[in-house]
């Protein structure tokens, strides 16, 4: 299969891309400015970089088309990119909703556009969006991440609907808490208690949400549209 995976260069896109290119597929990661880890992942893969800002719609429209020409097609498209912030409500300035909201809802959205196109005229395809358990919970201080990652939700029943027609799945992966740089800013107590609210009493592995997102996109889920599925240890139930 032929896969593209945004943020690829760390983390759960990381693994995503050693995942997938391990069993033999074709792959091809967007990253933003990790050139080092870009450069160490293609090395180690094989797997194609592309590096461009998708919180940007002709960036990433460009990226996209940079994926179907190197890959000649894509038949799994994880959208995965993101970031996270921690602030009060009132502190969050425009440009900091901006930024998450482009970064993880629009970028979603421009990719996925251009590689829906590609995905009907071929009648098939899977796309994957890495939503947050924070999304179904919300999270205190970090309402602009809770939100973008709530709509993640509503693109996912949306174009399940609309592209279930065209042989594509559209799927959301809620993950908690996972060991990646995205958390590494938290202190041993915060971690610790999110453990302890952890009924599986740990956080979780990139290579596990790689995993779940090899599952979906495999012939074994070809019934399976229009769900989210946590993969949080039971922190979100
Ligand atoms: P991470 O380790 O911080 O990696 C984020 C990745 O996204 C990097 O490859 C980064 O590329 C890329 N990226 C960020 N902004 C980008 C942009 N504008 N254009 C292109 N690429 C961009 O994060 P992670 O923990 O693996 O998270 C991956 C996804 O899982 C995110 O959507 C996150 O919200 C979600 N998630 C994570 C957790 C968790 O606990 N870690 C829990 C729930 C959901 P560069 O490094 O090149 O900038």
């Amino acid at each position: 299969m032929k896969i593209l995976i945004t943020g690829g260069s760390r983390g759960i896109g990381r693994a995503c891309v050693e995942y997938f290119s391990s069993l033999g597929h074709s792959v091809a990661f967007i990253y933003k400015s990790s050139f080092e880890d870009a450069k160490s992942l293609t090395e180690k893969t094989g797997a194609v970089a592309i590096c461009a800002d998708i919180s940007n719609g002709p960036s990433a429209s460009a990226a996209a088309f940079a994926a179907i020409s190197k890959l000649g097609g894509v038949d799994v498209l994880i959208n995965n990119a993101g970031i996270s912030q921690i602030k009060l409500f009132s502190d969050i300035t425009d440009d900091d909703w901006q930024s998450v909201i482009n970064t993880n809802l629009s970028s979603s959205f421009y990719i996925s556009r251009e590689i829906s196109k590609d995905m009907i005229s071929r009648k098939s395809g899977r796309i994957i969006f890495i939503g947050s358990m924070w999304g179904k919970v919300g999270a205190s201080c970090e309402a602009h991440y809770s939100a973008s990652k709530a709509a993640l939700r509503g693109l996912t029943f949306s174009l399940a609907k609309e592209l279930g027609p065209s042989g594509i799945t559209v799927n959301c992966i809620e993950p908690g808490v996972i060991a990646t740089d995205m958390n590494f800013s938290l202190s041993e107590d915060v971690l610790r208690e999110l453990c302890d609210e952890t009924p599986l009493g740990r956080i979780g592995e990139p290579t596990e949400v790689a995993a779940l997102a090899e599952f979906l996109s495999s012939e074994k889920a070809s019934f399976i549209t229009g769900q989210v599925i946590g993969i949080d240890g039971g922190f979100a139930i």
